[in-house]
């Protein structure tokens, strides 16, 4: 089969490797679809794990083969994979810190090589631990669907971090596809969501989700919509420092400040300590995703009230995915999520309120 292989660093080639062979207890599916994720494009970029990899975890697609003990499954089942699955009895696991379970950790779906999702590849072998995250797909929706259900669920999993009473006011900061989803989520439990981005499109996509932009001064509009109290929350969903001072100066006596993009380790930054003591702004921060929260997201994405179709943007071939992450990892006016076809199934016609989809090669 072809597989896109990961030799170092921002070194992605098409190669041909075996197809997966499976264990009893697991399942063979055909890809169709594969989200690009900020979390590989990071390793792709600075080389940080081992190659050779098969990288890509939003994975949607078919499944075509089942062990002999598998029950819950059968050839042809249209499904939305997930990759990573806590043992559920370990000391974190009865905390709920699920990913900091050494379970969790292990990635459970492979295309070869040392498993890290595989979904940059023709067909993945899903291992039994991880069926229990594993979600059919309706008939009414479409394969980019359950591709957005792991990005939704590590969105799901953070909003419930926030202690927040309907008519709230969060600020979203970063309105790219997670930033959205965020905005979106937030919505849709009532809450009165500011958005800020640099690009118009985006904040227009955010408006089109139930946020509200700010004019010219971002102080004055916080102001404004919070009668002088400030934010209850705010989610950092930009990878900037200044973002969250600005935040945590917005936000009121009390509230939360949700890190979601500061993934890099090693960089420190000065933070006066009493406005947590004394103010009690908490910082909290949220990563990876709970498969506990998989029939809940899977309710949301099929259901449309959250409408990830609008989120895609780009759906490129198998054997540019190279070409796939260069995009997903410089954000453009008219980009939001990247997504790579396997074959040609995963493709579908583009719904009206999205962008024109991208069949060229991207250079
Ligand atoms: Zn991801
Ligand atoms: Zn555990």
């Amino acid at each position: 089969m072809r597989a896109v292989v990961y030799r170092g660093a921002n070194d992605l080639r098409v190669e041909t490797v075996p197809v997966p062979s499976i264990r009893s207890g697991e399942v063979l599916v055909k890809v169709a679809v594969c989200g690009v994720c900020p979390t590989d494009i990071k390793k792709i970029h600075f080389g940080t794990v081992p190659p050779p990899r098969i990288f890509g975890h939003e994975t949607a697609g078919t499944i075509v083969r089942v062990g002999a003990k598998v029950r819950r499954f059968k050839a042809g089942d249209r499904v939305a994979l997930h990759h990573h699955v806590p043992c559920g009895e370990c000391h974190a696991c009865r905390h709920r810190a699920f990913a900091q379970c050494e379970q969790y950790k292990r990635t459970g779906i492979t295309a070869g090589f040392e498993p890290a999702g595989g979904g940059y590849a023709e067909y993945v072998r899903v291992m039994d631990f991880v069926l229990p995250g594993v979600v059919k797909i309706p008939a009414g929706n479409s394969f980019l669907e359950g591709a957005m259900l792991e990005p939704v669920n590590t969105v799901l999993k953070a909003v419930k971090r926030l202690v927040l009473l309907p008519g709230d006011t969060v600020l979203v900061a970063g309105q790219g596809p997670i930033g959205l989803l965020f905005t979106r989520l937030l919505t849709l439990r009532a809450m009165k969501v500011l958005a800020t981005d640099l690009w118009p499109s985006r904040l227009r996509a955010a408006r089109d989700f139930g946020a509200l932009t700010p004019g010219d001064s971002l102080d004055d509009s916080v102001k404004q919509l919070t009668h002088g109290r400030g934010l209850d929350a705010a989610v950092i969903a930009v990878p900037l420092d200044e973002v969250v001072f600005q935040a945590q100066q917005l936000v009121r006596g009390g509230g939360q400040i949700l890190l979601f993009s500061h993934t890099r380790r090693g960089s420190r930054t000065p933070l006066d300590l009493a406005t947590i003591c004394v103010d009690e702004k908490d910082f909290i921060g949220s990563y990876s995703a709970d498969y506990t929260l998989q029939n809940e997201v899977a309710r949301l994405v099929f259901s449309r009230q959250l409408d990830t179709r609008r989120l895609v943007t780009h759906q490129l071939p198998l054997e540019q995915t190279a070409a796939a992450v260069a995009l997903a990892s410089k954000p453009a006016a008219d980009s939001l999520k990247v997504v790579v076809l396997a074959s040609p199934e995963g493709a579908e016609p583009p719904a009206e309120s999205r962008a024109p989809v991208t069949k060229r090669p991207v250079n």
